[in-house]
């Protein structure tokens, strides 16, 4: 009789020690999903620049967010009246406004086209890395290569 008591004493034991576990563990999971839940979404996350670094011959992938502020960094802003490409275009083709001598410009390295800062920057930050005209990137490859190796 006591053997029996006792077997039911351990079997209560055993179910109450398996519904708090099962308890945490739930815990646990709506905690995990939780935090899945709540971080915050990444800006950018999945939209990469693929570039082809000339010294190895080997594409490399450097996020788009990353391009951006290497790029705005990188290129000079000067007044168009300072511009080495004055001569070629008065027009910005992102806004088909006249560039006048004391609007400010980027002054590109890969080609000799020239856009409004403002008109160029925001063309930038939608994710475009290449001239609006001839798309040519905005950077030299391994300009980019070197930057994302120094992270
Ligand atoms: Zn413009
Ligand atoms: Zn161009």
């Amino acid at each position: 009789m006591e053997v029996q008591s006792l077997h039911l004493l351990t079997n209560i034991v055993q179910r109450i020690f398996v519904s708090i576990f099962s308890t945490i563990a739930s815990f646990l999971l709506v905690a995990l999903s939780h935090i899945r839940l709540y971080k915050p979404p990444p800006q950018h996350s999945d939209h990469h620049v693929i570039i082809l670094d000339g010294s190895s011959m080997s594409l490399i992938r450097v996020p788009i967010n990353v391009v951006i502020v290497f790029i705005k960094n990188k290129i000079p802003i000067i007044p168009y009246s300072d511009s080495a490409h004055r001569a070629h275009t008065a027009l910005c083709m992102v806004c088909l406004e006249h560039i006048d001598g004391s609007h400010s410009i980027r002054e590109l390295l890969s080609c000799d086209h020239v856009f409004h800062l403002e008109c160029l920057d925001a063309w930038i930050d939608v994710g475009r890395v290449a001239c609006p005209l001839c798309r040519s990137m905005l950077l030299p490859p391994k300009k980019l290569l070197s930057y994302s190796n120094s992270i």
